[in-house]
């Protein structure tokens, strides 16, 4: 990383700006001595369910236990299928293959969610549930995709890591935020999420007594008490400090969302009109959707010289998976076609998004897009 003129990511520029609170609140909670669940992790709790607009938040120790605890809660068990896509994070399936179920990948539309008009065709007797993705910041199209869900009785859980603040407008004109439709909503708070700890951190958001109550247990070996054990569980506590970190941060939240929606906007204009380009969605073009721009991702034709291009200038990129997610032998995907997701992972890059990026650096990447494509 040390050595780019535009690092993809810079977490000491943002340490340096957060400093002073984040000193403080580390200082406050090793002097409190408190260090496993205690009250930092329950006001972040609070914070996130609230944010969400969901009765309960569990916090827990990464965004795939918050995948795999709301399956195994809503007893996705062996045999079942589970419909995602293939087009994510490999923990959105392996949450899926952990319950012991079968994972049913589909094709994403042109925004990079799931393709709701794909998933009826997929529907078996063995389907339980269904896992939206919404990817790189973008809520998914949860009206069609709940539709579908109340239609066939399946129980949808939203692998939302990627999109803490996200909202799409329901019919009624209601912004709903990614996370509250279905039974439960994953988040991630892996460093480079929209809201990142120091560390690794997860919560499950759901408005369901029973699920809540269940990965609480699951969370902490099924200690319903110091004494009375309720089930196997595993340990996977959100940690306290981490916890206190992220509370300090979420005051940061709206203001960082927003800056990351005024950079997809200057990205978008200065890439604009350039063949062999496809830009995200603009940030007011939809009216029904509210993207946070976890990734800024662009469809581009000569994706790897591109990269390397931009790596000589000092610019870098990510190309997260250049190979399909169904295309790792190891994972006994094979067997799905899934022609635009093959595609996309033959084109799609990432460019360097945070608060912290300057006008300067900003411009400077889209320079050298520019120059790249004449
Ligand atoms: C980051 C991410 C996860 C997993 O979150 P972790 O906190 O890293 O375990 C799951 N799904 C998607 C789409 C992600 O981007």
């Amino acid at each position: 990383m040390l050595g780019y003129k535009v690092p993809f990511v810079n977490p000491s520029k943002h340490y340096e700006l957060l400093k002073e609170e984040i000193l403080n609140s580390i200082d406050d909670v090793l002097s409190r001595g408190d260090l496993v669940l205690r009250r930092d992790v329950e006001e972040f709790e609070r914070n996130i369910a609230s944010f969400v607009g969901t009765k309960y938040a569990i916090g827990l120790n990464s965004g795939t236990d918050a995948l795999f605890f709301a399956l195994e809660a809503a007893g996705i068990r062996q045999n079942d299928e589970v419909i995602t896509v293939a087009h994510t994070f490999v923990a959105s399936v392996s949450a899926i293959v952990h319950c012991g179920a079968k994972p049913i990948l589909i094709d994403v539309g042109e925004d990079f969610t799931i393709d709701a008009n794909k998933i009826e065709e997929k529907i078996s007797s063995k389907t339980k549930a269904i896992i939206p993705v919404h990817l790189n910041g973008r809520c998914c199209d949860m009206e069609k995709l709940m539709t579908i869900a109340k239609k066939h009785n399946l129980i949808v859980i939203e692998d939302a890591a990627q999109a803490l603040g996200a909202k799409f407008k329901t019919k009624e004109g209601k912004w709903k935020i990614a996370g509250s439709f279905g039974l439960a909503g994953a988040f991630s708070f892996y460093p480079f999420k929209v809201l990142g700890a120091f560390g690794d951190g997860g919560i499950m958001a759901t408005s369901d007594e029973n699920i809540a109550e269940k990965v609480r247990l699951l969370r902490d070996h099924g200690q319903k008490t110091k004494t009375e054990l309720a089930c196997y569980g595993w340990n996977s506590r959100l940690d306290n400090l981490q916890a206190a970190i992220l509370n300090v941060k979420f005051k940061h939240l709206s203001e960082w969302i927003k800056r990351r929606r005024e950079i997809a906007g200057i990205y978008n204009k200065g890439l604009s009109g350039i063949s062999g380009i496809e830009l995200p969605p603009s940030p007011d073009s939809d009216l029904r959707r509210f993207d946070v721009y976890q990734n800024y991702v662009l469809r581009v034709l000569k994706r790897d010289e591109l990269a390397m291009y931009l790596k000589e200038r000092g610019v870098e990129t990510l190309i997260k998976d250049p190979i399909a997610l169904h295309h790792h032998p190891a994972l006994g995907l094979s067997n799905f076609r899934l022609p635009y997701t093959e595609q996309l992972a033959e084109e799609v890059i990432s460019l360097p998004i945070y608060p912290e990026l300057t006008k300067g650096e900003i411009k400077y990447v889209i320079d050298c897009i520019r120059k790249f494509y004449v």
